[in-house]
């Protein structure tokens, strides 16, 4: 049986067909300007499952552990479409003409995988390819290297009338969720960032870490208010009852729905006030910051020389990121009209950074049983013919590979159910390996005529660029008009 992880190597006459097909349907290559939407289904709604610094092998290792085998993984029982994507970023190279940086060689990346440590994107400039459909440079939040104000996906959500929310297991306004729901010329900015994606961006869920008044322990302490928008933005988000006008620098922001009825924020912070999303009749919009500053549990201490997942406790009172994915469904899904959710692993990068083999797994585990969640939730509430889920990273990180060097691709060895198996960081950071895409749903069949790149060890690929694209066309160019301000 073949294994869900590796994308299966597409044969020489399927890219025939996918490139035929893609230069019948579009006739350029490229962004597909005359695409007829009627080749595939719109969906109401469209759910982006991003693990941050995700790659093959996070992936790969997380089933060994798991079950010892990744052959029944759930995206093969499932039966989704399985492509590569590349991530590398745009970059100012020579002056005023930006070009790409190297981009993605496939075959000299397939001879020398070192070389696979040059020329990655950061989270921030991957969010916004992944969230506008555009290439940008490392550091930019939802900025073009022009310096122009990309449209993102909350912008093509709220502008068709659908919802539109953002979960994550780091803070709301780091690199990935200020992607997809602010503009700045520094991922660094985050008192900003946070500022616009709470009082700008008309998102009905925001949920992540964050919190200013907790450690990444969970313990009490008074820490930076950047990531929720600054104090003053927090005191009078706390405020009872909930204010729906927000004073900031003498600057009056009203928080209104489409119908200019007062839409105030209802902030949510202990576990079971996430619980209770899940009941009947939730909130119509949600700001949930657990009580932790950095991650939910990934920067917690390390319980002396633990390095097992899960052998230092987790803290207690935290929601995972799978409970925070099943609220969020339950808040969005009472718009008739559909919604687009956005869910971020965040600190799988955390881990990657660090080199813990552990950590990263407990991160992976919560994410797929997010996705396990969503997946339910679509086959339960609603149906793969209106709801279209991806699930991706928006780059490697840690160039995780077998033992034996980085001069080929050495596969790490599955060492059994409950065990870590045996595999070798090589790299602190990212890198601009293709990292695995699963699609199923309304409009999947677009993101395979994107992919008509193909790689030797992975298959057919597509560029991070082409899920903001495929979205934007599904959802037939809805008027933008004063979208991004
Ligand atoms: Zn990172």
């Amino acid at each position: 049986m073949r294994s869900c992880i590796r994308t299966p190597i597409v044969n020489n006459i399927s890219m025939k067909i996918f490139t035929l097909l893609f230069l019948i349907v579009l006739s350029t290559k490229g962004f597909p300007q005359h695409f007829d939407s009627k080749v595939a289904e719109s969906p109401k709604n469209i759910i982006l499952m991003i693990g941050d610094g995700m790659g093959y092998n996070h992936l790969l290792a997380t089933y060994y552990y798991l079950y010892g085998t990744a052959d029944s993984c759930v995206f093969s029982k499932h039966d989704f479409t399985n492509l590569a994507q590349a991530t590398y970023p745009a970059q100012l190279v020579g002056g005023e003409i930006p070009t790409w940086s190297q981009g993605y060689n496939t075959g000299k990346n397939h001879k020398n995988p070192a070389n696979l440590l040059k020329g990655a994107t950061c989270s921030g400039s991957a969010a916004t390819a992944l969230a506008t459909g555009k290439k940008t440079y490392n550091g930019s939040i939802g900025i073009g290297i022009f310096g122009d104000t990309l449209v993102n996906l909350v912008h093509a959500a709220k502008a068709s009338g659908r919802s539109a929310g953002i979960v994550t297991s780091v803070q709301i306004s780091h690199a990935t969720p200020a992607g997809f729901a602010a503009h700045n010329k520094s991922r660094s900015n985050y008192e900003n960032i946070a500022q616009q994606m709470i009082l700008k961006a008309s998102l009905d869920v925001l949920m992540g870490a964050g919190h200013p008044h907790y450690d990444n322990n969970g313990q009490a302490k008074n820490m930076s208010y950047r990531f929720v928008g600054g104090k003053e933005l927090w005191s009078q988000l706390k405020s009872n009852p909930a204010p729906h006008i927000i004073y900031l620098d003498d600057h009056k922001t009203k928080l209104l729905n489409k119908k200019g009825q007062p839409n105030p924020w209802l902030i949510i912070e202990d576990s079971t006030a996430f619980a209770m999303l899940l009941e009947d009749n939730p909130p119509q919009r949600v700001l949930g910051i657990p009580k932790v500053h950095g991650t939910l549990q990934q920067a917690r201490s390390v319980n002396k020389k633990s390095t097992m997942p899960f052998e230092t406790p987790y803290i207690s009172d935290i929601p995972s990121l799978d409970l925070m994915t099943r609220g969020a469904l339950n808040v969005l899904q009472q718009n008739a009209n559909g919604f687009f959710l956005m869910i971020e692993g965040g600190a799988i990068d955390w881990a990657g950074h660090s080199n813990q083999s552990d950590r990263m797994i407990e991160e992976m585990i919560d994410f797929l049983e997010s996705v396990k969640s969503v997946i339910e939730w679509v086959e339960d509430y609603s149906s793969w013919d209106e709801t279209l889920l991806i699930v991706t990273s928006d780059h490697e990180c840690g160039f995780l590979w077998g033992e034996g060097g980085i001069t080929a691709h050495f596969p790490i060895v599955n060492m059994g159910k409950g065990h870590i198996p045996k595999m070798q960081w090589y790299s602190t950071n990212h890198t601009n390996a293709l990292v695995p895409l699963f699609a199923k749903g309304a409009g999947q069949e677009l993101l395979e005529l994107f992919a008509d790149n193909y790689d030797p060890q992975h298959g057919a690929f597509l560029q991070n660029t082409n899920i903001a694209q495929t979205v934007f066309l599904l959802w037939c160019k809805p008027d933008y008009s004063g979208a991004a301000k």
